[in-house]
């Protein structure tokens, strides 16, 4: 099922009083989308599936149109969230890392809601967040503030996470009474995650910050006391985390964790094993080029190495079997 920004925050919360926190796969193809949904199902856990400007722009969904990647990932997660094999699935869409001067229009696009042809259908992130790497402390609260009037006129919930420093170090805790209080005043009820900097680093460099599950306690009680509700932490910069930091973060009170770096890793190499492996099967005179040569079989291998993977960190996030108390929260 994928969830709407209200049942969203349901789960946000479950997560947070139940200490296990949400992996938010940044997933780069549709076979990715797939995969990540396989294993979430195998542990009975919530996923969010993430999208960034690169992958609404790329070949698998917009191909240089990033509304049209948007609209192509939106109907194609939608589909099958509602399926039979992950209807019990609870799924968040979430849009990561968009930034660039099309970042207002097609976010408000989408918190409106994507509409297909004549239909009355309308289609819409779960949650939202945008890139702020490139944007001062005021443009950020203008971005953000753009977002929640554009749900506030549509009369559509929006269900967003805000960010601030994330790849530079830990972010000192008065940013979170400059960014969140503005934000929360003028439009109470929208910010339902934080994602600070809390020492973490994008990508693999070993040139980061040690990260601070201290941190990571201090601002989501900080965040909590300026909204007035519980609000945990988006962790971003994940990939290059041990287990016991993992851990450590989600007893203080990280919710989501976003995983890209690593996953993409996962996958390109086992496609590069797989064509390795078989260049026999290569040759036209091979009986079995064709199933050698098709997307599903470079896919089936990856899959087989992909998804314990996934089901690995899920469980490492305490979110094995969870998605049953998701539901219930939820009541469906
Ligand atoms: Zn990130």
């Amino acid at each position: 099922m994928l969830l709407d920004p209200f049942q969203s925050r349901v789960l946000f919360r479950c997560a947070l009083e139940n200490h296990f926190a949400v992996l938010a796969v940044n997933a780069d193809s549709p076979a990715a989308v797939i995969d990540c949904l396989e294993a979430a199902r195998e542990c009975d856990a919530p996923i969010i599936i993430e999208t960034s400007l690169w992958q609404l722009m790329g070949r698998s969904f917009g191909h240089g149109d990033a509304a049209l990647g948007m609209a192509r990932y939106l109907a194609e997660l939608t589909v099958l969230a509602a399926s039979e094999r992950y209807r019990d699935v609870p799924v968040i869409f979430h849009t990561d890392h968009i930034k660039g001067p099309e970042t207002l229009a097609l976010l408000t696009g989408a918190i409106r809601g994507l509409s297909f042809g004549d239909t009355d259908l309308k289609l819409r992130p779960s949650t939202i967040s945008l890139d702020s790497s490139e944007l001062s402390e005021e443009q950020n609260i203008a971005h953000i503030a753009a977002l929640c009037t554009a749900a506030r006129d549509a009369e559509v919930p929006v269900t967003l996470e805000m960010e601030a420093g994330v790849d530079a170090g830990v972010t000192p805790i008065e940013v979170a009474d400059r960014l969140l209080a503005p934000v929360e005043h003028a439009h109470p009820g929208c910010l339902h995650l934080w994602a600070p900097g809390v020492g973490t680093q994008h990508g693999f460099s070993d040139k980061g910050y040690p990260f601070s599950p201290a941190a990571v306690a201090q601002h989501s009680a900080r965040a909590s006391e300026i909204c007035g509700r519980p609000i945990g932490l988006a962790l971003h910069g994940s990939s290059g985390l041990p287990e016991s930091a993992l851990r450590e973060g989600v007893a203080a009170g990280v919710v989501k964790v976003n995983w890209s770096s690593e996953s993409l890793l996962i996958r390109s190499r086992a496609s590069r094993d797989f064509y390795a492996a078989h260049p026999a099967e290569l040759e036209k005179a091979h009986k079995s080029w064709k199933a050698t040569a098709m997307d599903h079989g470079v896919q089936s291998f990856v899959a087989a190495r992909y998804v314990p993977r996934v089901v690995e960190r899920i469980r490492v996030l305490g979110g094995a079997g969870q998605a049953a108390v998701v539901r219930t929260a939820i009541g469906t």
